[in-house]
């Protein structure tokens, strides 16, 4: 089953048992880089409140 990642556009091979979320599906690729730019963000706001 593929299924398009609305984050690259790319389409990606994906289980059927896979749950996808209704905002629609996200690769492990978009969501490394998410998550990464997440921490990243955090770390920022923590050193410029202390
Ligand atoms: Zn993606």
């Amino acid at each position: 089953m593929k299924k398009e990642c609305v984050y690259c556009g790319l389409r990606w091979g994906v289980s059927i048992l896979q749950k996808t979320p209704k905002s629609g599906y996200e690769c492990p690729r978009c969501a490394t880089k998410r998550k990464r730019a997440q921490q990243r963000e955090l770390q920022r706001l923590k050193t410029k409140t202390s």
